[in-house]
């Protein structure tokens, strides 16, 4: 038996055997070669092997998600037999005499350069695709593993990080807790892991040896915990400390239905946070009394091309309507800093926290801001949504996306398309949102104080930057102090206000917080009951 040490990100007892997710990375390098005849054999290897990938991953697809996001494997199995491309790379390696590897990225990206400059929206989208198909065969050639889990029963991951896209393709279904070495407690990774109800823990004192696979574990995030190969008492202990972690969460069940109501008769709106429609289930249990901060860019990170206008509208409708005529409030894409996809081909910074990123991009990019707004409000058609736009600084972004916002309408009422009432919000994440917000809140209907980003940029403080716990104070008085100067500039201009960032479902400050005026709190699903509870005590 062996014991490791990390912090919870969300408390829980899982009991199963352990999966080593090590991330494999591949450094290209030019090499010389001199049996170029042996390195074009390679390359056709690889390229019949990666489509055997894609055969797998467009049935997986179609099981998982349907026809028309399966197809792009399908695609990209067309392209891995087109025979310019193939011809291309084999001449390479013949005249230059590099390694298949090289031969097949500097194909693969001018390949994507025509592809990028044509015209044609279609062959430009294919720009991303060339390029993903050559990472697919040079992981082939490289021996790199795909990252998904290889197991028939769920586990419990263990890995040095995830980024956020690892951890949204991970078919959940096979997950027990997350482990990992790395990490912070405001990482997108964290907040999946909580969306997803997982024990969860970081910062874990463990090394990633293979011989850890496979084995049997105990993951008890109540007490920071992680057990390796449980002697019998141990287990007995867990499987006990499992069963009534069960029962506790059964216990919350009683509470559906009921008030979000202080024993002083003051209530407030309890709603929750989701990535994409997968969650909505997870919402409707949890007796949600919304949807207060659907992060919209999880659709953008799970697709492997700018979603389509098609895409994302199906995506919206579903939640919208299957919400049922309860607030959904979408948030326009937060794409940048730790949330990063290929596609978008964003520029390296320095310091992306303070980059191109979310409302920035959009303001920038306004093509890919209008094939989002037209989606957000073709599903409003179908039952209550609102918008909200991130990382907003000034009175002027707010006064341009109206501008942008009332040509969207404009286009749809002339197709004869139908939207529904949508209420305009925005985030309250930047210091200079809070100090403009008497200003900002003659402009919007609601604000949103997005907590992880306000106490970051008030604190100066990374909240990727696991180091820098010492001096992270969630419950600082500055950030205190911001969100109420919020709210009383809100409510004197008579809007709601509320919270969507971690710090809702802290339940030590729910008193805080309604003492100050909050209207509503936005947390993810599985905090929903328990704050509820904490609610109905004060
Ligand atoms: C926040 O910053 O508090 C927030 C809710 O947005 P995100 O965590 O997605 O940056
Ligand atoms: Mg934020």
């Amino acid at each position: 038996m062996e014991k490791f040490q990390g912090k919870s990100v969300l408390s829980g007892v899982a009991i199963g055997k352990l999966y080593i997710f090590k991330k494999q990375e591949y450094t290209l390098v030019k090499e010389t070669v001199t049996d170029v005849e042996k390195e074009k054999e390679r390359f056709r290897g690889a390229c019949e092997k990666a489509k055997e990938q894609l055969s797998r991953l467009y049935d997986k697809a179609l099981n998982d998600v349907g026809e028309e996001q399966a197809m792009i494997f399908d695609v990209h199995k067309m392209m891995l037999e087109d025979l310019d491309y193939l011809e291309a790379v084999e001449s390479m390696i013949e005249e230059q005499k590099v390694n298949a590897e090289y031969a097949t990225n500097a194909t693969g990206e001018s390949f994507a350069e025509v592809f990028a400059n044509m015209d044609d929206d279609y062959f430009k989208a294919r720009s991303a695709d060339v390029m993903d198909i050559s990472k697919r065969v040079i992981r082939v050639l490289a021996g790199v593993k795909e990252g998904g889990i290889d197991s028939d029963e769920p586990v419990i991951i263990v890995a040095d990080d995830l980024t956020p896209s690892e951890t949204i393709q991970m078919d959940k279904s096979k997950i027990l807790a997350f482990v990992t070495r790395f990490g912070s407690q405001n990482s997108h990774t964290a907040i999946l892991a909580r969306s997803m109800n997982l024990p969860s823990l970081i910062n874990t004192d463990i090394q990633l040896l293979d011989e850890y696979d496979g084995q049997l574990a105990v993951v008890d995030s109540f007490n920071n915990t992680l057990i390796l190969s449980p002697d019998e008492e141990t287990l007995a202990a867990k499987e006990k400390a499992l069963a009534k972690w069960r029962a506790d969460l059964a216990q919350l069940e009683e509470l559906k239905g009921k008030e979000n109501e202080t024993r002083d008769g003051r209530k407030i709106n309890i709603y929750a946070n989701i990535g994409n429609a997968e969650d909505l289930p997870k919402v409707l249990a949890s007796d949600a009394g919304g949807i207060g901060l659907f992060r919209s860019e999880f659709v953008y990170l799970g697709s492997q091309d700018y979603p389509t206008e098609e895409e994302q509208y199906k995506a919206y409708k579903e939640v919208v309507e299957g919400m049922g005529g309860k607030k959904v409030i979408i948030r326009t894409l937060d794409i940048g800093a730790d949330k990063q996809t290929y596609y978008f081909h964003l520029n390296h910074e320095e310091n992306p926290a303070m980059g191109l990123r979310a409302i920035r991009i959009c303001l920038e990019r306004i093509d890919v801001f209008k094939t989002q707004l037209r989606a957000i409000y073709r599903a409003s058609a179908f039952g209550t949504c609102s918008i909200m736009f991130p990382m907003i600084i000034s009175v002027w972004e707010i006064q341009r996306i109206k501008e942008i916002v009332e040509e969207v309408k404009k286009e749809l009422a002339d197709e004869g398309l139908a939207y529904g009432e949508v209420e305009l919000g925005i985030m309250i994440e930047t210091p200079a949102a809070v100090m403009m917000s008497d200003e900002l809140a003659k402009e919007v209907d609601f604000f949103s104080i997005g907590t992880n980003d306000l106490t970051q940029y008030t604190l100066a403080i990374d909240r990727q930057n696991e180091c820098l716990e010492t001096f992270y104070d969630s419950h600082h008085p500055a950030v205190l102090r911001m969100i109420q100067m919020t709210i009383d500039n809100g409510h004197k201009n008579g809007i709601w206000v509320g919270i969507c960032g971690e710090l809702a479902s802290d339940l030590t400050l729910t008193e805080r917080f309604i003492d100050m005026g909050i209207d509503e709190l936005s947390v993810s699903p599985t905090y929903v009951l328990p704050l509820r509870k904490r609610v109905r005590e004060i």
